[in-house]
């Protein structure tokens, strides 16, 4: 369990490092605040974790959900939250994060974004990022490529995701108000997805 409560130490590292970057994405096509509610997320994960003694990886999910639901708000709080409660109930019972289980994790992750905030590829949103990453990861592992080759393919992947999103007008959350002139700007979400990716896979080196 100690090697999944640091990897997500590695997740909260990485966005609270990030966070005034990620705010300055959002400022340019939202409201200046995503770096804010997620560094606030992860310091308040960071601060549980250390009090909680989680069973499995399911429950380290299921503490990291239920707090990042609770104190992101915004659109990306409940989004990443439902995501995260989805990937604790595929690991369930779980103590090793292999290739597979993080397949899964990934999945329910996706499953879970889309019910709640009802957006598709193409949207630019995190999904723009996290489904490439997810397809990519796939395709790897099919290819018998090592975990931290899978990784390193889904963030490329999530990169990608993130170039493609400056391309597509928005057509969810805030900065699909703006329509056209959301063109040319990097999503904040789908750029806080690719960071958070590309922190497990360096964790999985
Ligand atoms: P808010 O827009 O409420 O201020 P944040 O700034 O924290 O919330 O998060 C904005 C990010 O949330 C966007 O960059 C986008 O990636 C993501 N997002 C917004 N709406 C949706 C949605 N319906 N589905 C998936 N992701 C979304
Ligand atoms: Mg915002
Ligand atoms: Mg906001």
């Amino acid at each position: 369990m100690a090697n999944v409560i640091a990897a997500i130490e590695a997740l909260a590292d990485v966005i609270i490092a990030k966070k005034e970057f990620l705010t300055e994405l959002d400022a340019a096509i939202g409201d200046a605040d995503h770096g804010i509610n997620m560094a606030r997320g992860f310091e308040a994960v960071r601060a549980k974790l250390a009090a909680a003694n989680p069973e499995d990886i399911g429950g380290v999910l299921k503490l990291v959900g239920m707090t990042l639901i609770s104190t992101v708000g915004g659109a990306s709080g409940p989004l990443y939250g439902t995501a995260f409660m989805r990937a604790a109930v595929v690991t369930q019972g779980k103590a090793i994060l292999d290739a597979a289980t993080i397949a899964q994790m990934l999945s329910a992750a996706i499953g879970g974004i889309k019910d709640r905030g009802k957006a598709v590829r193409g949207e630019k949103t995190m999904l723009d990022a996290l489904e490439p990453a997810y397809e990519a990861f796939i395709q790897a592992m099919d290819k018998g490529e090592s975990l931290s080759k899978s990784l390193q393919a889904a963030t490329k992947a999530a990169a990608d995701g993130v170039e493609y999103t400056k391309t597509i007008i928005a057509t969810k959350g805030r900065a699909s108000y703006l329509g056209e002139r959301s063109i040319g700007h990097q999503d904040a979400g789908a750029t806080s997805t690719y960071l958070m990716l590309s922190a497990l896979t360096a964790f999985a080196q």
